[in-house]
């Protein structure tokens, strides 16, 4: 599928990876749409290209809430032929919190919460997404950012169980709907430099992350946008997880 003219739906496009596969996918001439949990931060790409990028304030891991949000954008017309599921949080917890006096066990709160924001979401949007998809008979192309903690990263249980979910999920769409002319890929970055990884890791951590990665450096968002890129452009691609992680194997 050609990026130039296409209806892109982004989810979490607001800041971080999002943000940047909303400018870049832009610049290549696609339309945007965007759902994004922070309302003043849809207001900021609201008023950025009004006319190519719309931004709704739409909280993903809420079925209801992606229900009215689907059907507002079909129904102004934004026939989606590709959806990006990108919103989701990074989170840290060991399974037994040895060091801890109180609650050892990891909450079972954030559990939820990150199987909301990172597993529910891509199942509540690709399943409306979809559904209309198929009632245009037209192809698409869903493409959900997936992580290397996938194959399971020590002390973080939710997170790597839920990204697991997600290539699950992809894997399971390319069989049952590749007939129907629909793909489904994963892009699965390592550690991506993003305010968001600056923010959540010391300078410390971050320099021996990147010696354990043998391009020995953090992935710059934009090897994301081209995995992405990739996804959509190529045609005979479905059903795989595409890992852009510098070489690091976890
Ligand atoms: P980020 O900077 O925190 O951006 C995530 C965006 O998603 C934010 O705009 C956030 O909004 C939004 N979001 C989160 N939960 C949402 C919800 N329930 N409904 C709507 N929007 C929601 O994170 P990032 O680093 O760009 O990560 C983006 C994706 O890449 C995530 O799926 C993450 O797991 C994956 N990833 C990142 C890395 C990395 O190194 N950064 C590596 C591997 C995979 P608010 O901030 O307003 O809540």
């Amino acid at each position: 599928m050609n990026i130039s003219g296409a209806n892109i739906l982004v989810t979490g496009g607001g800041r971080g990876i999002g943000q940047h596969l909303v400018n870049q996918l832009h610049q290549a001439g696609a339309r945007l749409c965007v759902l994004e949990y922070d309302a003043p931060l849809c207001e900021e790409l609201n008023q950025l290209a009004p006319d190519s990028i719309q931004a709704l304030q739409c909280d993903v891991s809420d079925a209801d809430a992606v229900d009215r949000a689907v059907q507002q954008i079909v129904e102004s017309g934004f026939y989606i032929d590709v959806l990006i599921n990108n919103a989701g949080i990074i989170h840290s917890e060991p399974l037994v919190n040895m060091l801890s006096r109180a609650e050892r066990v990891h909450s079972r709160d954030n559990w939820r919460k990150v199987m909301s924001a990172d597993l529910d979401s891509v199942f509540f949007v690709t399943s409306r997404v979809v559904d209309h998809m198929l009632a245009k008979r037209k192809k698409g192309i869903v493409i959900s950012i997936s992580s290397i903690a996938a194959n399971g990263n020590a002390g973080q249980s939710a997170y790597s169980a839920a990204k697991a979910g997600v290539n699950a999920l992809t894997h399971t769409w390319a069989k049952e709907l590749g007939p129907m002319g629909l793909r489904f890929i994963a892009v699965a970055p390592g550690f991506i430099d993003t305010p968001s990884t600056r923010a959540a890791l010391s300078e410390t951590i971050l320099l021996k992350l990147q010696q354990q990665v043998p391009l020995r450096r953090l992935g710059e968002m934009g090897a994301v946008f081209q995995a992405v890129r990739y996804a959509i452009e190529n045609d005979y691609l479905t059903g795989s997880v595409l890992e852009v992680d510098g070489g690091l194997v976890l």
